[in-house]
């Protein structure tokens, strides 16, 4: 994802083949999640995110408001599991574009009849205890929403230490059938008394070179890098599970009660954040850079 340049407003929404869309707004969205991974940083238990305090009318009309203000916008419908609230994501995508982060296990006809494929990108992690350690029938269905016309570029998976000596395999199916794989450590996650990403091991570490990208340094942190502003707040920002438009998800600076009915206020120019490392991954386009 290309970072930030002032010449270019909003370069996100671009890159993904929406222009028509001003703002991108991650959704801390889906509040349940019953898969109990054992490395979910959540807890393994088929447990509640954080109790939604909203309702879906209300999501619908902030929403509505949002387009009415801003026009269409880049959602990414996040927080545990989306997949299986897809009439709702249908609904909001009347108005918007979206991707969705989902571990694959809804129902595919739903997701046709709800859905326009012009509208949306899905971003499916494998996650190997789902499917019986068969990336075979994962894949497959990939395919399939592929020939929907969804676009599904890339697929996720973790580096759960059990699983290494799998990954490569799966990672060869996968790119076979054209599909981009998106290999990543694990944060505030133990396994056998180790905290990882701290707690892997030399070989493993070794192992995961080969697979992960070049944006994490040697702990395994997202690399530090020189940002002296970020336009998070300016031409993106976030909702919070709890319903409030936020800067981001890390920082939770508030710029309004969203579900509330309150009218987001984008700032005027970007500003700097004090945040030494950023997690929110899908905000680098955001980050605007000492210059070298
Ligand atoms: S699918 Fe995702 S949210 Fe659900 S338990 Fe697994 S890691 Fe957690
Ligand atoms: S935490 Fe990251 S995304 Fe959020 S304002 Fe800071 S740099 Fe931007």
């Amino acid at each position: 994802m290309m970072g930030w340049t002032p010449e270019v407003f909003n370069p996100v929404p671009r890159e993904l083949g929406w222009p028509e869309c001003r703002y991108y707004v991650p959704w801390l969205f889906a509040n349940e999640c019953h898969a109990a991974c054992p490395y979910c940083m959540i807890g393994p238990e088929p447990t509640k995110y954080m109790p939604r305090q909203w309702s879906d009318v209300q999501a619908i009309r902030a929403w509505e408001q949002f387009y009415d203000d801003y026009g269409s916008a880049v959602l990414v419908f996040g927080g545990r599991e989306p997949g299986h609230q897809l009439p709702l994501v249908g609904r909001i995508l009347k108005h918007h574009y979206g991707t969705v982060v989902t571990n694959f296990t809804f129902d595919s006809q739903v997701l046709y009849r709800t859905c326009e494929p012009f509208r949306l990108i899905l971003n499916p992690s494998f996650h190997a205890r789902l499917w019986h350690k068969d990336i075979e029938p994962f894949l497959a269905k990939a395919l399939d929403v592929r020939k929907h016309g969804y676009r599904v570029p890339v697929v996720s998976m973790a580096c759960w230490p059990p699983d290494f000596p799998l990954i490569p395999g799966w990672k060869a199916e996968a790119e076979r059938v054209g599909i981009g794989v998106n290999v990543h450590p694990l944060y505030n996650v133990e396994y056998q008394g180790r905290r990882l990403p701290d707690g892997y091991t030399d070989e493993e570490r070794a192992q995961m070179a080969q697979w992960v990208g070049s944006c994490y340094d040697d702990r395994l942190g997202m690399a530090k890098e020189r940002r002296i502003a970020c336009a998070a707040g300016h031409a993106a920002g976030a909702v919070n599970a709890d319903g409030r438009f936020v800067r981001c998800v890390q920082t939770l600076e508030p710029m309004g009660d969203f579900m509330g009915g309150e009218h987001v206020r984008f700032w005027d120019e970007p500003r700097p954040c004090d945040v030494e490392h950023c997690w929110c991954t899908n905000m680098n386009g955001y980050h605007i850079m000492e210059a070298v």
